[in-house]
């Protein structure tokens, strides 16, 4: 790989027809070990070190070959909801720490960078941030993700594409290393199609996050697998880079104060095979999916490489 970033090995072989396996979900497991609602996930890379470690190394020991950091509200202006601002460096940098201390031999290190929460300007009447600012705070997550040896971003679960393009624009400005972008999909049921929240198409968002200088492209989050399908096979069609999918395990259903989520394991890993048949390079799971979703899907994976 020479100078550059162990990373691209990852988009080198996605390029090349190789499959991967990236990891699940971490909101309901860093609950399970008790996050309260509404306390910041990244405080623990601090303050539970060991708990997101062990999440990590879990995700690893099922067949992962990336996993992502706990840095996903980790921008400034994230953080600052929390009061806790100043602290942006040494919480993305510890993040990258601690899943690199229990990476894989031959696996990687995606730094997670989600949205802001803050709306672009032109979403009217409640945006407020400009394309600098944005740009601004993904730069500065993104620096301290590298300096803590992350081997890849993932921009992800970003809703619009103000925010998208100016997270994969931050990247760029504060390191080489490569960039996995992938946008929330809404499946609207009256059309039957999927659009994110500024009404993109999936092709419309392959095409714009490649113009912006992602180096893999796809979906995240959203609606699950059966969707993930018809997403990808859309962006195959609008782009050559690979893409990457890790959908939820279907819809959230909520009794009391506690969250689910529809597909298990197996029923999630049932639609793993054509949704490799779409077009999909690296694939894992999102919110409701654990260790035991990902070491079936893992399976799924393993089986096609032997082929
Ligand atoms: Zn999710």
């Amino acid at each position: 790989m020479g100078a550059r970033g162990r990373g691209w090995e990852i988009v080198e072989r996605a390029a090349a027809g190789d499959l991967l396996v990236f990891d699940g979900g971490y909101g309901t497991a860093l609950f399970e070990a008790g996050l309260a609602n509404g306390a910041c996930p990244e405080l623990w890379n601090d303050t539970h070190a060991d708990v997101v470690r062990s999440i990590h190394a879990g995700y690893f020991a099922a067949g992962s070959d990336l996993v992502e950091t706990n840095t996903f509200g980790g921008t400034r202006l994230k953080l600052n909801e929390y009061g806790l601002g100043d602290r942006t460096r040494e919480l993305n940098e510890q993040g990258a720490r601690l899943a690199r201390a229990v990476c894989a031999p031959g696996g990687y290190v995606a730094g997670s960078m989600g949205p802001t929460s803050r709306l672009p300007a032109e979403y009217e009447p409640l945006g407020d941030t400009s394309d600098e600012q944005y740009v601004a705070t993904f730069t500065e997550q993104a620096e301290a993700l590298a300096e803590g040896g992350v081997d890849l971003f993932a921009v992800e679960t970003m809703m619009f594409p103000q925010e998208a393009v100016a997270a994969i624009r931050g990247c760029k400005a504060a390191t080489d290393l490569p960039v996995m972008a992938t946008m929330f999909f809404q499946y609207e049921e009256l059309h039957d199609r999927d659009r994110t929240m500024w009404g993109e198409s999936p092709a419309d968002v392959a095409r714009n996050l490649v113009a912006a200088g992602a180096d893999i492209v796809g979906m995240n989050c959203g609606r699950g697998p059966d969707r993930a399908i018809a997403i990808i096979r859309e962006m195959r069609a609008a782009t050559r880079v690979p893409l990457v999918a890790y959908p939820n395990a279907g819809l959230p259903i909520t009794t009391g104060t506690r969250t689910t989520y529809e597909l298990g394991p197996e029923a999630m890993a049932k639609e793993y095979p054509a949704l490799l048949d779409a077009g999909c390079s690296i694939v894992g799971g999102c919110c409701g999916s654990g260790p035991e979703h990902i070491r079936l899907i893992a399976e799924v994976v393993r089986s096609r490489r032997k082929r």
